[in-house]
């Protein structure tokens, strides 16, 4: 089981699948001259689920998908099937700024899995700033399916 510099236990891991995003959060992405990289040098599905098989056998159980905007993904739905069917993967979680959500919470969670979402509430407009600010009043919503059977 891997441990951190304090001898806790660690079996959480972060995957980061996009490096894009549909906003431009002043304290994370500049609104120009970023590149990212072309979708076919990106990690494919079957390689993320590589991964976390490999991770399993080393300790790790419970993932987060981050960003970017992990739901920007074409094969999101593709990659949270693969990793879902993993043995040994109790816990997987998305990060999200959960625009994209309405058209993609049904299919995700007809994988059948308990996805959890972090989602940030930065990303709902105010009249005052047409670009989320990271303002102190920024707050984190939470919002989880319960597991249905396996089939
Ligand atoms: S929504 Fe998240 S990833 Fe996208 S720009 Fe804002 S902070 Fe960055």
């Amino acid at each position: 089981m891997p441990k951190d510099s304090f001898n806790r236990e660690i079996d959480y891991l972060r995957m980061s699948i996009t490096d894009r995003c549909n906003l431009r959060c002043v304290y994370c992405m500049p609104l120009e001259g970023l590149r990212f990289l072309p979708n076919a040098e990106l990690i494919q599905p079957a390689e993320y689920e590589m991964v976390a098989r490999a991770a399993v056998s080393v300790g790790f159980h419970k993932f987060r998908l981050t960003g970017g905007e992990p739901l920007l993904r074409l094969d999101i739905v593709e990659i949270v099937e693969r990793l879902t069917r993993v043995p040994g993967v109790t816990g997987l979680a998305l990060t999200t700024n959960a625009l994209l959500l309405p058209e993609l919470a049904e299919p995700l969670k007809r994988r059948g899995w308990a996805v959890s979402m972090c989602i940030s509430t930065a990303s709902i407009p105010r009249p005052s700033n047409a670009r989320c600010d990271g303002a102190p009043s920024t707050k984190s919503g939470r919002a989880s399916w319960r597991p249905k059977p396996r089939a």
